[in-house]
């Protein structure tokens, strides 16, 4: 085959000589510029190498549905550019204290009826508290026994959080790098990159799975997205679960009404994890509901195997549930199942 494509094996983590600008470094990093590279291909180029990955690691008619619940609503003291849920921002989201044990399973038990096979839980804050943590280890310990996947955001941890997260039976932690370093200081300023990267590292240490991905469209430049997809796939190991998300512009957060990005530079994002984080289960996230449904046909095919399902994603709004139902029957796709051991 002869297109400007790299090799599956290269992008599972072999060397390949006769790569040259795809090449990833001797200490089997990716270069940012090797990621900028696959941005650069010919659209179906790049599609194609990316069906090609994904054909090797994942069953590419199958998507995972995952349901988010936010269980502490606004208020939060970060200033992270995008999100209506910062205090600071006057974005018209209530604030709405922690909820019960007791609504969040009700909230699983409705999920887990509707096909999803992973319970996600997000709060608003810098980091949880620990009496915060004694209720969100009560929550997680509840869906567990529901049989599905948990899945908690909760900001930045301290050191001992993760381990008792872990202990309640959290199977993933969702901290997102947000974009590359470079652009970081741009998007927020309440926190380090390097906070993101403690955070992740204490989630690891825990033995817990790591969800983290970032954002795109908010302004940023095709090297920008590359940093973000080089620095996710440098972790050692790379997250098993990787949403991107599209912007969704919420009046009163200061990137409101930054310009649109082009539907197919989203997809080449899609295609570009996918290579780069072959074994990853590649989330297509927030801003899915402005997509139409060529884009997200684009997005699976580029290699995105997991949805977010429902009517609500934090407090912006997600395809209805048969809508995506519809989707999924039009492609041909089902849901992926969940065997808990
Ligand atoms: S993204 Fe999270 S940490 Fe940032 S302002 Fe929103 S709720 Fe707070």
């Amino acid at each position: 085959m002869q297109c400007n494509s790299i090799l599956p094996e290269l992008a599972d983590g072999h060397e390949n000589d006769e790569s040259n600008a795809l090449k990833r470094s001797k200490s089997n990093r990716w270069h940012i510029g090797a990621v900028q590279a696959l941005l650069d291909m010919p659209f179906g180029d790049l599609i194609f190498q990316a069906q090609q990955v994904h054909r090797q690691h994942h069953n590419a008619n199958a998507v995972q549905l995952s349901t988010l619940i936010s269980v502490k609503t606004g208020g939060c003291p970060e200033d992270c550019g995008y999100c209506p849920q910062a205090a600071r921002y006057h974005t018209g989201v209530d604030n709405q204290a922690i909820l019960s044990v007791d609504s969040v399973v009700a909230a699983a038990v409705a999920a887990k009826e509707q096909g999803a096979t992973r319970f996600c839980m997000g709060a608003a804050w810098r980091g949880p508290k620990q009496r915060d943590i004694e209720i969100v280890t009560k929550m997680i310990s509840a869906v567990k026994a529901l049989g599905m996947e948990t899945c908690a955001t909760l900001g930045m941890l301290k050191p001992g959080q993760a381990g008792q997260l872990g202990a309640a039976g959290l199977d993933y932690y969702n901290h997102n790098l947000d974009t590359s370093a470079d652009y970081y200081d741009t998007i927020i300023s309440t926190r380090e990159y390097q906070d993101r990267l403690d955070t992740l590292q204490e989630v690891r240490d825990a033995g817990i799975n790591v969800c983290c991905g970032g954002i795109v469209g908010m302004g940023e430049t095709r090297e920008t997205r590359a940093g973000l997809i080089a620095q996710l796939a440098n972790l050692n190991p790379y997250p098993e679960s990787v949403p991107i998300n599209h912007l969704v512009q919420v009046e009163g957060t200061p990137l409101y009404g930054t310009a649109k990005l082009d539907p197919l530079e989203f997809v080449r994002t899609i295609a570009a994890a996918r290579i780069t984080m072959p074994k990853t289960m590649v989330r297509l996230s927030a801003g899915r509901r402005e997509m139409s449904e060529a884009v997200q046909a684009l997005c699976f095919l580029a290699g995105a195997n997991s949805i977010f399902y429902g009517d609500k994603l934090l407090t912006t709004g997600n395809p209805e549930v048969q809508q995506d139902q519809a989707l999924l029957n039009k492609l041909g796709m089902q849901s992926l199942p969940f065997d808990p051991e």
